[in-house]
């Protein structure tokens, strides 16, 4: 068992706040993602937990046992790191086995280890080159290796996959959750891509500015983000926010009332009857494109058009103001800069956030 807690982690440098208010809890053998901009703590955070950065405030527990103070060797905690740092002039074979070494095993123990974990990682055929004339995905396999050969009680990753091209990094991606799963390694991973995030966590952990903004699954967080920032960074592409005032069942947008004006389905309606004024959240994915004017429908003027494959995203805009919005439809209208198009909402599925404090309201 190997849970891992922050409690009121604060660290910061000088003035700068890095992070604060950090209160997390991961269960044992849970994938965690720590997911956010640049800059905005995730380092700061996974630092702390392997020692490597000393909080300035809280405390971090594992397993109940509070680490805050414990040298970084004596955690037994495995970091991977974005830019690899193996050892150049060993060979694999010596790259993977040295944690081993340094805790003073036997040449035997070692070398049944290291075939081991070579094969889970499917690199026996590696294990004697150097590790200058590897590519970058085979680098990070060793990498992988020598971190999971101690069998640590938690696995820390900052931004593995950051250095490998596109197809590289997805077939890596299912390797590192093919082998988390199968080690049932307790691991807390650094990524500001939200893709990543979504494919690999059990739980997902949102940051910025040095605060959690939400932690959840990642279907909670798609679809229940508990706020404007968590919303907007989740999902791609971005949802869509629009300043709005509610008039019994309809809304109209501050900036375009006379076009962005939709009638909600009464229940739709019903949950925003606390809220007059409010900023309305609509997925590129929520809106339906037509071709032709249509009931209940707001009327937009092409502005660009992206094709990808069977789907296009089209920015459009609304009135004369004008509101921005993009969506994304099938390629299979025919849409064109210039062009009048005519949007429909799911009115079930968009979200309704206070405009002042950002929290989601529905
Ligand atoms: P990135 O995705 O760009 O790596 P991050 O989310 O991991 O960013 P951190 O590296 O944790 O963010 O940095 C959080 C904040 O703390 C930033 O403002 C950063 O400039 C600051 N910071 C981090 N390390 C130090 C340091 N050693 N000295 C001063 N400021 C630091």
């Amino acid at each position: 068992m190997v849970t891992v807690n922050y409690d009121s982690v604060k660290k910061a440098y000088g003035d700068t706040i890095a992070i604060e208010d950090v209160n997390l809890h991961v269960d044992d053998g849970e994938f965690a993602i720590l997911l956010g901009p640049s800059g905005c703590g995730k380092t700061t955070t996974l630092r702390c937990l392997a020692g490597l950065t000393q909080p300035t405030d809280g405390t971090i527990t594992l397993d109940g046992h509070d680490v805050t103070d414990v040298h970084p060797k004596n955690r037994n905690i495995a970091m991977v790191f974005q830019n690899f740092a193996l050892y150049p002039h060993m060979t694999v074979r010596e790259n993977i086995g040295y944690p081993l070494k340094v805790a003073g095993k036997s040449k035997d123990e070692r070398e049944e280890r290291i075939d081991e974990v070579a094969e889970m990682l499917e690199i026996p055929e590696l294990l004697d080159r150097d590790i200058a004339n590897l590519s970058g995905g085979q680098q990070q396999r060793v990498a992988l290796g020598r971190a999971i050969i101690r069998r640590p009680a938690v696995f820390l990753m900052d931004e593995p996959l950051a250095n490998l091209d596109a197809k590289l990094k997805i077939s890596m991606r299912s390797r590192i959750k093919v082998l988390q799963r199968e080690m049932d390694i307790t691991t807390m991973y650094v990524t500001h891509d939200q893709e990543e995030a979504m494919s690999l966590g059990d739980k997902l952990i949102i940051m910025d500015k040095g605060h959690i903004q939400q932690i959840g699954s990642p279907d909670e967080v798609y679809h229940q983000p508990a706020n404007q920032f968590v919303a907007g960074f989740i999902g791609s592409p971005s949802m869509n926010f629009v300043t709005v005032r509610r008039d019994g069942d309809r809304i109209r947008a501050d900036d375009a009332p006379d076009t962005f004006d939709v009638e909600l389905d009464s229940e739709v309606a019903d949950r925003y009857r606390d809220h007059e004024t409010f900023t309305l959240g609509v997925r590129p994915q929520y809106f339906e494109v037509h071709t032709e004017r249509t009931d209940n429908a707001i009327e937009a003027a092409v502005e660009v058009t992206e094709p990808q494959g069977d789907e296009q995203i089209i920015e459009v805009e609304v009135g004369d103001q004008p509101v921005s919005l993009t969506v994304v439809a099938p390629s299979a209208i025919d849409a064109e800069r210039g062009d009048t198009v005519w949007l429909t909402l799911d009115d079930d599925l968009v979200h309704g956030f206070d405009t002042d404090s950002g929290r989601r309201i529905v």
